[in-house]
């Protein structure tokens, strides 16, 4: 059964339609990315889902549906709430109390998150003497000190590291891993093609495809790209060279030539007749899987940049 279900979510400020019928459903240890530019609507469909904001129309199921949504989601926002005088084991704890945990247990629950999330060695230094990085994975522990089976994640790698993100990806594929329904809103793609099962892709209020990345490239029927690296390429050779593959879509930057094909592996085989009987100094030969990039370009005739 679903952990998160949404139904037909919309919502508008004045003249902006910020969600448009939005629906979704994420299961038990999946995680779903919603991918969008900004101001595509990821934020206001996250706190719809996390009850800081009314939708105008559309529902939102939490598990059966029973019992305070609350409890049973985590919520990381964008800003981070923490308070830089106290520690990162006296934030969390402070956290917990508002989960009404305490005791033992919440001491525990405090312990293993900071395990979690690496921070057992700095627990007790005050916050504000962490790091970017280390303040976004505390802000994940706060989330978790109740165990919520929906995990919300909105941008959380936004401004961190390259190191801190990759500690970021593993702390949410343990989650996944542990069962939880992760929710994971970015507008990098290779965050959302490296980490996500699903991805759903949105743009300007509307989902306007969803699935496993394999599903989105066969249901926009995104092509495979063959990558040329030769000496001297200028742009009648890559002209000649892109004719002699029947292929029309393609660009070239420097030595490289990107051409969109039919049939990657028919292709690289005459690219390499071609650029023999041309009498290119080939350098190299390579098939590109269909990337986020592609099928964004295919669905919003725009570019995501990262
Ligand atoms: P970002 O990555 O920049 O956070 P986003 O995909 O999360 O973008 P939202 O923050 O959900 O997008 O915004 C969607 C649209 O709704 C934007 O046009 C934004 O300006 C507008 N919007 C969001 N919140 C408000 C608000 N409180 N009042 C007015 N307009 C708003």
């Amino acid at each position: 059964m679903s952990i998160l279900r949404v139904d037909n979510l919309c919502r508008r400020f004045d003249r902006i339609q910020a969600v448009d019928g939005v629906s979704f459903a994420i299961e038990p240890g999946e995680i779903y990315g919603l991918l969008g530019p900004n101001g595509a609507g990821k934020t206001t469909t996250i706190s719809i889902i996390a009850r800081l904001l009314d939708a105008d129309s559309g529902s939102v199921v939490i598990g059966t549906g029973k019992g305070d949504p609350r409890r049973q989601l985590g919520l990381v926002p964008q800003e981070m709430a923490l308070a830089e005088k106290l520690t990162g084991r006296e934030c969390l704890a402070f956290t917990g109390k508002l989960y009404d945990l305490s005791g033992s247990d919440l001491r525990r629950r405090v312990q293993q998150r900071l395990a979690d999330v690496g921070l057992q060695d700095r627990a007790d230094d005050r916050v504000a003497a962490y790091s970017g990085g280390m303040q976004r994975r505390l802000n994940i522990a706060a989330a978790l000190l109740h165990d919520p089976k929906l995990v919300l994640l909105d941008e959380p790698t936004a401004g961190v590291d390259p190191q801190a993100r990759v500690y970021i990806f593993e702390i949410v594929e343990k989650l996944a891993a542990g069962g939880a329904a992760v929710l994971y809103t970015t507008h990098y793609m290779e965050e959302a093609q490296r980490l996500c099962h699903r991805i759903g892709i949105m743009d300007q209020g509307k989902l306007l495809a969803e699935g496993t990345l394999g599903e989105l490239v066969a249901k926009i029927g995104a092509r495979r790209g063959l990558c040329v690296t030769a000496d001297g390429l200028n742009e009648p050779v890559a002209t000649q060279l892109a004719a002699s593959l029947e292929c029309a879509e393609f660009e070239y930057e420097g030595d490289n030539l990107r051409m969109s094909v039919a049939d990657a592996q028919g292709s690289l085989l005459a690219a390499v007749r071609s650029a023999d009987q041309m009498k290119l100094a080939l350098r190299g030969v390579s098939i590109e899987e269909p990337n986020l990039e592609a099928i964004f370009l295919k669905l919003t005739g725009k570019a995501l940049r990262d």
